[in-house]
């Protein structure tokens, strides 16, 4: 092993590997652009929170929106993990996936009629309610539905996790979650709802969290209201502290550890006595994936150096909209480097994997790979510019699996020009 990224991403004769697997060969054989997941880095992080949790009753809900190929959910499944939920969208991929609606927890500001009626009838775990006009509607549907819903309260614990703007969703000003002091007044309302049942309570500060401090600061007011409502005859059964722990996207990032995150919420959650359930999205595949593309041409204006590659900001929207650093490794080794920026072929600016980034100096053909994108790449991928999603591939040692087919021209227009169809083009 000459140097590594990761232990699972890594060169090996001046080639990167995934796992026991060469990326050239999964990109000759599937095509570009592909994300390339490892599976043991996955199984590997479970694993480390797992053990992390070990000593207090703990569910882990993976968020789903991290990354939700079936494939994926289904390794969490097999794992015994529960799953975190923003749309019936990923309540069917859930449900798909073969997770227990009873380990299914549901969070989102808007969730329509339809969401919430599917999500009442399959029985979840707890629907994490965003305001005092959803706990009208959920009762309203559930008695619809002759169902009792479980329900907790998204509570806003206003606490700052010092990460990007747009992922800070603890903050009073954010549009997340009911405010601590009008969260007594939630409970007692739906207390009093024929349909719906007290389970638990929520929230969830942001993401790319890489110091565990405001988690401790969230958790210790969360437990004071625990407190307050079991003085008012609000009984309980679970604190779910939702996800947001970071992961390395610079070599030189060292984010908490899960069991860092265990060390300071435990010993609050413990004085209540109630399960703890916590939904990392991020940390469990963040650091599997890749995301692998061919260099489509070069170009030099100026003093710049361009480096266009065939994957763009439909495939990978994080430096886009949070000006996020992705490292980025060839997947040949050169002997030069070059100062370039890496950029897709769609017509916005915006459109960059890297700016002024010190690379290997590479040609037309070579493929590199955008490190750390198994979590909110593929999941947050689009269309744009009529542009067929990428391949996806689980690599497990040295087997690899494709885990979703590329789309295809065809798939793309096929909603628009099916026998449905009432305008112009049939
Ligand atoms: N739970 C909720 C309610 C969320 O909104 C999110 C992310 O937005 C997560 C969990 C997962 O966060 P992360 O991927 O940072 O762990």
């Amino acid at each position: 092993m000459e140097d590594s990224f990761s232990p699972y991403f890594y060169f090996l004769d001046r080639e990167l590997y995934c796992e026991k697997t060469p990326i050239k060969k999964i990109a000759k054989k599937f095509g570009t652009p592909v994300y390339i997941y490892s599976k043991k880095a996955i199984l590997d992080k479970i694993k480390e929170y797992k053990k992390a949790f070990k000593d207090y009753p703990t569910l882990i809900c993976y968020a789903a929106k991290a990354n939700s190929n079936l494939s994926i959910l289904k390794i969490f499944q097999e794992e015994g993990l529960g799953l975190d939920i923003v749309s019936g969208g990923e309540l069917y991929r859930g449900l798909k996936a073969g997770f227990s609606p009873e380990k299914i927890v549901y969070a989102g500001v808007g969730k329509t009629d339809r969401e919430l009626m599917d999500a009442i009838n399959a029985g979840i775990l707890s629907f994490n309610v965003e305001s005092l006009m959803e706990l009208d509607v959920l009762d309203q549907l559930s008695e619809k539905a002759g169902k009792k819903a479980n329900i907790s309260i998204r509570v806003n614990p206003d606490v700052n996790p010092k990460t990007h703007p747009y992922i800070s969703t603890g903050l009073k000003k954010s549009k997340f979650g009911i405010d601590m002091e009008d969260a007594l007044k939630a409970y007692e309302i739906a207390s009093k709802k024929k349909n719906l049942n007290i389970v638990g309570i929520h929230c969830h500060i942001g993401s790319q969290i890489m110091d565990v401090s405001p988690y401790k600061e969230a958790v210790e007011k969360v437990v004071q209201l625990v407190f307050k409502l079991k003085k008012e005859g609000i009984e309980l059964k679970h604190i779910d502290i939702g996800g947001g722990l970071g992961i390395k996207y610079r070599p030189e990032d060292r984010p908490p550890h899960p069991e860092e995150l265990a060390k300071v919420v435990i010993p609050y959650v413990k004085e209540t006595g109630l399960q703890l359930l916590i939904e990392p999205g991020r940390s469990l595949v963040g650091e599997s994936g890749a995301l692998v593309s061919q260099v489509l041409f070069l170009k030099d204006k100026g003093d710049k150096h361009f480096i266009i590659i065939d994957s763009g900001m439909n495939d990978l929207l994080r430096p886009a909209v949070y000006q996020a650093y992705h490292h980025i490794l060839p997947v040949e080794k050169k002997n030069e480097k070059v100062t370039a920026d890496i950029v897709g072929p769609i017509c916005e600016t915006g459109d960059f994997f890297a700016l002024d980034r010190e690379i290997d100096n590479l040609k037309r053909g070579d493929y590199l790979a955008v490190m750390s994108a198994g979590a909110y790449g593929f999941s947050m991928s689009s269309n744009y510019n009529t542009r067929p999603r990428a391949a996806e591939v689980l690599v497990d040692g040295e087997n690899f699996y494709l885990i979703r087919e590329r789309e295809s021209y065809d798939y793309i227009l096929q909603p628009e020009i099916n026998e449905k169809i009432q305008g112009e083009v049939k």
